[in-house]
């Protein structure tokens, strides 16, 4: 039953939605919804962490409350308005049923819906995929144990084998969120990146966005995750081809002609994960540098992305 649940609607959903009447440079492709009432988590970069349920935002982004039931409505309506729904969860075991209802009423509104679960929820991912849901975004963030000891505050002895088992089950349809920023250095990083690409899944990828402290990483750095994560899930490049000098990534291991070839969609350098996600104003605000493009690059857009990588 989902009568008198609240829901949070991402603003540019609402926009698209009429919930809220604002411009917009770049409207979102998928619906972003967030049900969160009392989450547990203790995430260091997170705004709502620590039961502060009075902050209305998460990342940059403004969530403003409505009916589900009336959410629902909007959504279904024709011409429908997104090709997906993304259900983000905060981390309470208690609300499993809860969550569980709102994702039968999503699923079955015929639309493509994926949710985002906390890596000590992988089994309940599996149920939600049995369900019907289409893909499971984890929240794995931190791509080593020591960070995510430090900022996911969580058990990564318990949390990663039981992701890896997951995407062996059905990583095709897992979407495992990372973070750089986290003080995990490039090599790293790309090491986690290869391991969830080699085990089957996908990587969606995040620069931190510093609401909670710390800073937004270095853009080139940035750059060359992005293309990794790119180059590693089309297979044309692998962690074992590549060069690292003190944890920098040097080298791609192809010709500088090859690399822009394989480089030259821009796909790269646009939101990863699920199909039809682009998540706009997610790690910068209106008017800068998009860390994420939400949409293809214009080609100086794309020249300066590959400019700002500075591979020797
Ligand atoms: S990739 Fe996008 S649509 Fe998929 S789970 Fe993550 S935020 Fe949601």
């Amino acid at each position: 039953m989902t009568d008198g649940i609240k829901i949070r609607v991402s603003y540019g959903t609402a926009i698209v939605l009429g919930l809220v009447e604002a411009r917009q440079d770049v409207a979102p492709t998928t619906a972003y919804l967030l049900y969160d009432n009392g989450c547990i988590g203790r995430c260091s970069f997170c705004s709502r962490a620590n039961g502060n349920q009075k902050s209305e935002k998460l990342s940059r982004v403004v969530w403003p409350e409505y009916e589900f039931e009336k959410v629902l409505e909007r959504l279904t309506v024709e011409p429908r308005p997104f090709r997906r729904i993304c259900l983000q969860t905060g981390y309470n075991p208690a609300n499993t049923e809860t969550i569980k209802s709102l994702a039968k009423r999503l699923i079955t509104s015929g639309i493509s819906t994926s949710m985002t679960l906390s890596p000590s929820q992988t089994s309940l991912a599996q149920d939600m995929l049995a369900m019907g849901l289409d893909h499971v975004g984890i929240g794995l963030d931190a791509a080593s144990e020591e960070s995510y000891r430090e900022h996911k505050r969580k058990d990564w002895q318990h949390d990663w084998p039981a992701l890896q088992q997951l995407l062996k089950l059905a990583g095709d349809r897992i979407e495992v969120h990372l973070i750089f920023g986290l003080g995990d250095n490039e090599e790293t990083f790309a090491g986690r990146i290869h391991e969830i690409v080699a085990a089957g899944g996908k990587v969606s990828l995040f620069a931190l966005t510093p609401v909670n402290g710390g800073s937004a990483p270095n853009l080139g750095a940035y750059r060359r995750m992005q293309a990794f994560r790119f180059l590693c899930e089309t297979h044309r490049t692998s962690l074992d081809d590549c060069s690292f000098v003190e944890g920098r990534l040097t080298d791609f291991g192809l010709s500088e002609k090859a690399l822009k070839e394989a480089l030259s969609s821009g796909d790269a350098f646009r939101t990863s994960g699920c199909g039809d996600c682009n998540r706009p104003y997610y790690n910068e605000r209106p008017g800068q540098i998009f860390f994420n493009y939400p949409r293809a690059l214009s080609a100086s857009e794309f020249s300066q992305a590959v400019a700002a990588m500075q591979l020797p």
